[in-house]
């Protein structure tokens, strides 16, 4: 197949591990190296934390120095780092940041305290974002006013149509998030091939879902028949999980975000619905964020758009690690940067700064 992909192609084939839980998937298991003769396996925005946009990211920090204001969020965020500080450092100075495991924790903490006002940073795509939903809808029906979330959250569809958009990029084949399509369906992703004539795999997390998607990304560049295919028919539907994609149309609307790296892209954000607008922490805190000067030399704005895979920053594995990390692809458990490090960086083992 890989020959004769190449052969029709005219060169190797380029694919792309959309979301960072195929990224880290593909490297630990190996596959990129083992396959890279053959083709290229690229990363692409698919990691939550990593796209934030550093707006948002300061916008939640500049929340956190608000007095009587509680934090809870995901561990990944904590580290993140914004323009001029990151959680991790205002937690530091006294800012009360709670690392939570589930969306629940942030509403039981709310009911717990009371004088406290509570902050979820909701941050994630279709998978995540339900179970944020609920937990203003627990937070409502228990009377709980003091909860309230800062949305984040994005969808998968409209960055993939930017990414098509990009001339400059060559993709012979997209490798389509398992967990999103569990929740969105495939059905929202056949565009990838009638309007951009792309291949397109739905598949899960395993290194033989992962290899049945490459099988039949190649088969189609061979063909010539682009098609948006499900191969994680044992957890997708054509058209998803019908009950979350009615929890997600009444507690979100869908706003125009910007992404890290692809700028704004319309309809690609999760707004709180008017209705529970209460509980939109974008609302009821509108701060100005205090800006620095971010990260100088950090690339993940050109890796989450697929320009560059991340040995190519002149700052990875050197001046950014995980233990010292410049930018969010470097401290996110999905980012690219860090799952290179981790899984494919072993031949300058001997060199990293922080000797793992
Ligand atoms: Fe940014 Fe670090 Fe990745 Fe370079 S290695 S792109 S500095 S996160």
């Amino acid at each position: 197949f890989r020959s004769q992909a190449a052969v029709r192609l005219g060169r190797k084939p380029v694919l792309m591990e959309v979301c960072g839980t195929h990224t880290v998937a593909v490297s630990r298991s190996g596959l990129r190296g083992l396959l890279q003769d053959a083709l290229e396996l690229k990363s692409g925005p698919g990691c939550p934390v990593c796209v934030t946009s550093q707006a948002d990211i300061d916008r939640l920090i500049a929340i956190a120095r608000l007095p009587g204001v509680t934090i809870a969020t995901f561990g990944d965020m904590v580290r993140v780092p914004g323009s001029a500080s990151s959680l991790e450092v205002e937690r530091a100075a006294g800012a009360d940041v709670r690392i939570i495991y589930s969306p629940l924790e942030a509403v039981n903490l709310a009911r717990e305290h009371p004088e406290r006002e509570v902050v979820l940073a909701g941050v994630g795509f279709e998978t995540t974002a339900p179970a944020v939903a609920l937990a203003i809808k627990e937070a409502a029906s228990q009377g709980i006013g003091n909860f309230s979330v800062l949305s984040l959250h994005k969808t998968m569809p409209p960055v993939l149509r930017t990414l098509l958009q990009d001339k400059e990029l060559v993709l012979d084949g997209l490798i389509l998030p398992g967990h999103v399509c569990t929740i969105a369906g495939r059905l929202p992703f056949d565009f990838i091939a009638t309007d951009y004539g792309i291949p397109a795999a739905v598949t899960g997390f395993e290194p033989l879902d992962i290899l049945a998607a490459l099988e039949v990304l190649l088969r189609q560049a061979i063909s010539g028949q682009p098609a948006v295919a499900n191969v994680y028919r044992r957890l997708v539907a054509e058209d998803g999980n019908a009950r979350a994609r009615a929890v997600l149309a009444e507690y979100f609307t869908p706003v125009e975000v910007m992404w890290r790296g692809l700028g704004s892209i319309p309809a690609s954000g999760l707004q709180i619905a008017a209705p529970y607008r209460h509980f939109d922490a974008a609302h009821r805190f509108p701060v100005t964020p205090l800006t620095g000067s971010g990260f100088p030399g950090c690339r993940c704005g050109e890796l989450l758009a697929g320009k560059i895979s991340p040995p190519r920053c002149p700052l990875f594995a050197r001046q950014c690690t995980p233990n010292h990390p410049v930018g969010p692809c470097m401290v996110s458990s999905e980012g690219a940067c860090a799952a290179y490090y981790h899984y494919e960086h072993r031949a300058e083992v001997g060199n990293k700064p922080d000797g793992r």
